[in-house]
C-alpha cells in the first residue's frame, strides 16, 4: 500500500504547505479537501486545513511526523472558499494557512465540531397515565408529567425550571420510561419562504431605473456602482433587489462598514422581511457568530449581513452581493491578511456568476475610474428620494477670526439661529479628547509620547495624556517636567473642548457628545441617539462616528470645525479622504422637509479643493481629481504594494529593506520585468511608533501582472533573509495607509 502524505495549511507566517503522514486508521476517503486536522508542530499542536493529499513528499522520513485528529467529517470549507482563500493568499502575498485564519469564525479555528447547537427536548410518552403505579409516592414527578403533557411539542431543557420541574424530575421519568427526550437541530425550525414584512415605498424614476437595470441581469456576473448622492433612497434599491434575489431561493450577502453598525441600518433589513436573517459583526460574540457561519453555509439563512470579514462565510445559495459604503476605509484590513473586501467581493461574484452591487454617495476613484473604463456600470440617483433638497454648503474663512475652543463668532451666531428655529445642530470635529497637545507657555515643552513620534492628547475628563498611536497614558503633570514652571496650557481643541464651550455658551440646550470615549460603555449610544431622536433642539459634536448611516432628519445645521487636515498632507489620499468625508457629515443635514446648510470653518477656505467641492458637489471634485492621479500616474493610474519593516533599532529596519531593494532589483532583471519602480526605502511618516522604528519600500507598477510577477518570488526571498530576524516586516498590495 502506497503512503499519504497530507499537504496542511497551517496558521503560520510561513508562505507554504507542511507534510504529514496520514495516520493508517483512518480511511482514505476521509482525506478531503478543506477538513481540518490537529497536528504537531513544533512543541506545540496547530489545527490546519487539508489542502491536498500526496503519494511523494520532499521531507525526510525522519522528519515526517503523523497528524494526530481528523477534525471534520465533510470539509468545512466549500470548494468556492477554499478557491477564494486561495486567491486572496496569492494576490496579497499572504500565508494560506493565516489566509484561512481569517476567514474563520474563532471558534472553528480553535477546533469546536461544525455543528450548530442542540436543543433537548423533554415530552411526555402517550398515553399518558398519571394513575401509574410508578407515580404512587412521586408527587414531584406528578407534577412534572402534567404540565410537560400540556406542551405537545415537549420543553427544552433549559427552559425546565421556568415550568417548576427538576431536572433530577425529568432524568426519574425518563429511568420509569415515562417520558422521551430527543435532540432538535437549531436549524430544523420549518423553513418558510421569506415574505415582505412591510410595505415597500415605489419606486422613483432614478430608482427604477436603476433596479431594472440589475435585476435585467441579476442572473449573471457584473458590477453595478450605485452612486447616489446621501438620501436618494440606494438602500431601497438594494431592498427591493434582495426581495427578487430571496423569491429566487437565493441567499443575499450585505456588507457595511464596521462604522455603520448602528442599530438604525440593521433594523432596515430586519425589519423589511420574514427571512432568517444572519449577522456575522463584530458586535456578535463568538457562539453567535459560528451559529450564524454555520447557518449560512447550510443555506438556513437568507440574508448574511457582516462587515469586512463575513465576505468569507460560505453560502449555499449566494445570488447578490451588496457592499454599502463601498468607499469606506474598513474593508480594508490593516494587518494580517491585508485583503479588501469590495475587491474580493468582485473575484467571489465572478466566480458565482452573480451581480454585486458597490453603493456610496461618494464612490471611490478606484470604483469610479473602473466605471469610466466599462468594468462596472455606473448607475446614478442625483435626486434626495422623499423630496428633500440638497444641503447648501458655506466656506468660513477663519484665518483672521479669533477661535474660542475651535469655534468662531460667526459659527456661534449661526448655531443659535438654528436652536431658536427648534433645530438640531451637528458639529463635526474629527478629533478626541480635550486638546491634541498640552504646552508650558514658559520654555515651549510639548507633550509628546515616549514611544511614539506623536504628541499626547490630553484627556482632562480623566486628568490624563494620552497616546492615540501606541495607547501610552500618564498622569497630567502639575509642573512642566522641562522648566519645573505650572503655566501649562492645553492648545487646539478636541470634541471634549469644543463640548465644554458649547455647554457654556447654550447652557439651556442639551449638548451631545459622540465620539469613541463617550460611546465605550454599551448603551450609552442608544441613550444619545434617544435624546437626538427625540427631535427637541440640541447640539451633537463628534467625530466621523456621526458621520455615516445616521439619519437625523432635525439636523439643519452642520457645521465642519476643522477641514484643514486633509489638505496639508503627505498621503496623495488624503484629500480624497477628505471630502467624502466633509460629504458624508453634510448628507446627515436636512434630511426631512427643512432645508440643511453646511459651514466649512477653515483657514484655506480658498483651497480649490474645497471650492470645488463645495460648489460643485463630490463627482465634479472626483473628476478633477482622478486627472491628476492620471498625470501623475498614482493609483488608480498605477499599481503599488508597500514593503514595510520595523525593528527595535532604525538601522535593522534599513538594512532589512535596503537587502530587499537588491534582490528586488536582482529580480526585475532576472525575470525581464518592465514597469515596476522601486520607491526608497524611506522612514514611515511616523517614524517611531510604539517603541519601534518604521520604514518602507514602495513598489510601484504600470501593470498589475507584471508588479505580481515580482512580488511572489521577492516574497519566498525575503522569508529566509538573515535581516528579517531582526526586523518585523509585511507586504501592503494595494495599500489605502502610505
Ligand atoms: P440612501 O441609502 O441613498 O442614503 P435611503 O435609502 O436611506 O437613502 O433613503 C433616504 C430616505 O428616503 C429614507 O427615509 C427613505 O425611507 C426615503 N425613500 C427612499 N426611497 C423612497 C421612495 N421611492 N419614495 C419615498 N421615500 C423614499
Ligand atoms: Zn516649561
Ligand atoms: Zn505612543
Amino acid at each position: 500500500m502506497t503512503e499519504r502524505y497530507l499537504r496542511i495549511a497551517l496558521p503560520s507566517p510561513l508562505r507554504r504547505l507542511f507534510d504529514y503522514r496520514a495516520p493508517a486508521q483512518i480511511p482514505e476517503s476521509a482525506w478531503q479537501p478543506g477538513v481540518r486536522v490537529r497536528v504537531p508542530f513544533g512543541r506545540r499542536e496547530m489545527i490546519g486545513i487539508l489542502v491536498e493529499t500526496a503519494t511523494t513528499t520532499n521531507v525526510p522520513t525522519d522528519k515526517l511526523k503523523d497528524a494526530l485528529e481528523l477534525l471534520d467529517s465533510q470539509p468545512l470549507l466549500p470548494d468556492d472558499i477554499m478557491r477564494l482563500c486561495l486567491w486572496a493568499a496569492q494576490y496579497y502575498q499572504h500565508s494560506l494557512g493565516d489566509t484561512f485564519s481569517w476567514a474563520l469564525p474563532t471558534l472553528l479555528r480553535q477546533g469546536e465540531p461544525a455543528e450548530a447547537r442542540q436543543k433537548k427536548i423533554w415530552q411526555a410518552k402517550r398515553p399518558l397515565n398519571l394513575e401509574d403505579s410508578l407515580l404512587i409516592r412521586a408527587p414531584r414527578q406528578l407534577a412534572a408529567i402534567k404540565v410537560l403533557a400540556q406542551h405537545s411539542q415537549g420543553i427544552a431543557h433549559e427552559r425546565l425550571e421556568q415550568f417548576g420541574i427538576s431536572k433530577d424530575s425529568v432524568t426519574a421519568l425518563l429511568k420509569k420510561g415515562l417520558v422521551t427526550q430527543h435532540l432538535l437541530q437549531l436549524q430544523d425550525t420549518p423553513h418558510k419562504t421569506p415574505s415582505l414584512a412591510q410595505p415597500e415605498l415605489p419606486l422613483n424614476d432614478e430608482q427604477q431605473a436603476a433596479f431594472n437595470a440589475i435585476h435585467a441581469n441579476q442572473k449573471t456576473f457584473k458590477t453595478y456602482l450605485l452612486a447616489g448622492i446621501t438620501g436618494s433612497g440606494k438602500t431601497e434599491v438594494y431592498l427591493q433587489l434582495i426581495r427578487e434575489t430571496l423569491a429566487a431561493g437565493q441567499q443575499v450577502l450585505v456588507l457595511i462598514p464596521e462604522i455603520n453598525l448602528g442599530p438604525q441600518t440593521l433594523e432596515r433589513f430586519t425589519k423589511r422581511f420574514n427571512a432568517r436573517i444572519a449577522l456575522l459583526h463584530s458586535h456578535v460574540n463568538d457562539r453567535e457568530r459560528l451559529e450564524a457561519w454555520l447557518a449560512a453555509r447550510s443555506g438556513h439563512a437568507d440574508i448574511i449581513i457582516g462587515t469586512r470579514s463575513a465576505l468569507f462565510t460560505p453560502l449555499q445559495q449566494l445570488g447578490l452581493i451588496i457592499i454599502d459604503e463601498e468607499h469606506d476605509s474598513s474593508y480594508k484590513q490593516q494587518e494580517g491578511l491585508r485583503y479588501h473586501a469590495r475587491d474580493l467581493a468582485l473575484v467571489r461574484a465572478r466566480a458565482a456568476n452573480v451581480p454585486v452591487v458597490l453603493g456610496s454617495a461618494t464612490p471611490s476613484l478606484e470604483s469610479l475610474h473602473n466605471a469610466h473604463s466599462g468594468r462596472f456600470a455606473l448607475l446614478r440617483l442625483n435626486k434626495r428620494a422623499g423630496g428633500a433638497i440638497q444641503p447648501k454648503f458655506i466656506r468660513l474663512d477663519v484665518r483672521s477670526l479669533p477661535l474660542d475652543s475651535g469655534i468662531s463668532a460667526p459659527l456661534q451666531k449661526e448655531i443659535r439661529k438654528t436652536l431658536e428655529a427648534g433645530q438640531q445642530v451637528l458639529v463635526f470635529l474629527n478629533r478626541r479628547g480635550f486638546a491634541p497637545v498640552l504646552m508650558c507657555n514658559d520654555c515651549g515643552w510639548m507633550s509628546q509620547c515616549s514611544q511614539c513620534d506623536a504628541r499626547l492628547t490630553l484627556h482632562q475628563r480623566y486628568n490624563e495624556l494620552r497616546c492615540h498611536h501606541c495607547g501610552h497614558v500618564e498622569i497630567r503633570p502639575h509642573h512642566c517636567p522641562s522648566c519645573n514652571k505650572i503655566d501649562l496650557r492645553p492648545v487646539g481643541a478636541g470634541t471634549e473642548r469644543a463640548e465644554e464651550r458649547l455647554q457654556i455658551l447654550f447652557p439651556n440646550t442639551p449638548v451631545l457628545r459622540i465620539d469613541r470615549d463617550s460611546t465605550a460603555r454599551k448603551g450609552s449610544m442608544d441613550a444619545l441617539l434617544g435624546t437626538i431622536n427625540s427631535g427637541d433642539p440640541c447640539i451633537m459634536i463628534g467625530t466621523q462616528m456621526l458621520a455615516k448611516g445616521h439619519h437625523f432628519p432635525r439636523v439643519t445645521l452642520v457645521a465642519i470645525l476643522n477641514a484643514d487636515g486633509g489638505l496639508f498632507s503627505a498621503d496623495f489620499r488624503a484629500g480624497e479622504k477628505m471630502a467624502q468625508l466633509i460629504v458624508q457629515v453634510a448628507g446627515r443635514a436636512g434630511r426631512a422637509g427643512d432645508p440643511g446648510r453646511v459651514i466649512i470653518q477653515s483657514e484655506l477656505a480658498d483651497h480649490p479643493l474645497l471650492v470645488q467641492l463645495s460648489e460643485q458637489g463630490y463627482f465634479a471634485f472626483a473628476e478633477q481629481a482622478l486627472n491628476e492621479r492620471c498625470s501623475t500616474g498614482l493609483p488608480p493610474f498605477s499599481h503599488l504594494a508597500l514593503l514595510r519593516a520595523d525593528a527595535l533599532k532604525p538601522e535593522l529596519a534599513d538594512m532589512f529593506l535596503e537587502d530587499a531593494y537588491s534582490i528586488a532589483e536582482q529580480l526585475l532583471q532576472q525575470l525581464k520585468i518592465e514597469g515596476v519602480e522601486l520607491l526608497g526605502p524611506v522612514s514611515s511618516p511616523m517614524e517611531r511608533r510604539a517603541g519601534r522604528y518604521r520604514a518602507q519600500l514602495l513598489l510601484q507598477a504600470n501593470n498589475r501582472a507584471q508588479l505580481h510577477r515580482l512580488l511572489t518570488p521577492l516574497c519566498s526571498n525575503l522569508e529566509v533573509l538573515p535581516s528579517a530576524r531582526q526586523s518585523r516586516w509585511s507586504i501592503d498590495v494595494d495599500p489605502i495607509d502610505l
